[in-house]
């Protein structure tokens, strides 16, 4: 929902890249191969595709845990935001703007040679992921290639849970019903509540 909502792609298409380790899958230890919800396969090169991980750090931020992640084609994408609540949608993009606009922030100047610099800091806050007890990363790519057209990004702990607060119940059970269709966490991993997963 973030990364779509930030809606302002680049027209200059040559922009590919290696898909950063932090943007593996967890599990596989490589890159996804598939779409969570359709089993689209990814790695053709058909269509871009979403991937969404999120990270909570330990001991004094000395070890990290995947909270979960997966990729997502941009069709499944878009059909699960068409399901999602109008109001929520205009919400989480007004809020996005002010955060913006706030942290002056200028997202078509950023350094796209510097690819990991993209995602280390909170997109809002500018707080570095050493700092973030918790984060979520987002990456748009295609293949086996980061599609720059569309940054990768971080958002920090607070600024995900200020976004949750927005969501109409309806959009709350829609997001849920995703994650737990596709997840069964450890018990204890989410609390106290799931994590809104956010597209
Ligand atoms: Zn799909």
């Amino acid at each position: 929902m973030v990364l779509l909502a930030l809606g302002k792609m680049k027209q200059d298409n040559s922009q590919y890249k290696e898909i950063p380790k932090a943007f593996h899958s967890f599990e596989n230890e490589g890159l996804f191969t598939h779409c969570i919800e359709c089993e689209r396969e990814l790695l053709k090169g058909d269509c871009d595709y979403v991937i969404e991980k999120a990270v909570r750090n330990y001991q004094g931020f000395k070890a990290e845990d995947v909270i979960f992640d997966y990729a997502i084609c941009i069709d499944c994408a878009i059909e699960i935001q068409k399901r999602m609540s109008k109001e929520s949608m205009q919400k989480i993009q007004e809020y996005m703007q002010v955060q913006l606009l706030k942290g002056q922030r200028e997202l078509q100047n950023r350094d796209l040679t510097d690819v990991d610099g993209l995602y280390s800091k909170c997109m809002f806050t500018d707080e570095d992921k050493s700092n973030c007890e918790e984060y979520q990363v987002f990456a748009f790519c295609r293949g086996d290639k980061l599609n720059l057209q569309m940054p990768p990004y971080m958002v920090s702990g607070p600024i995900l849970d200020e976004i949750s607060e927005l969501l109409s119940d309806e959009t709350r059970d829609e997001l849920n019903g995703f994650f737990n269709k596709h997840f069964s966490p450890a018990p204890g991993m989410f609390n106290p509540d799931p994590r809104l997963i956010l597209i």
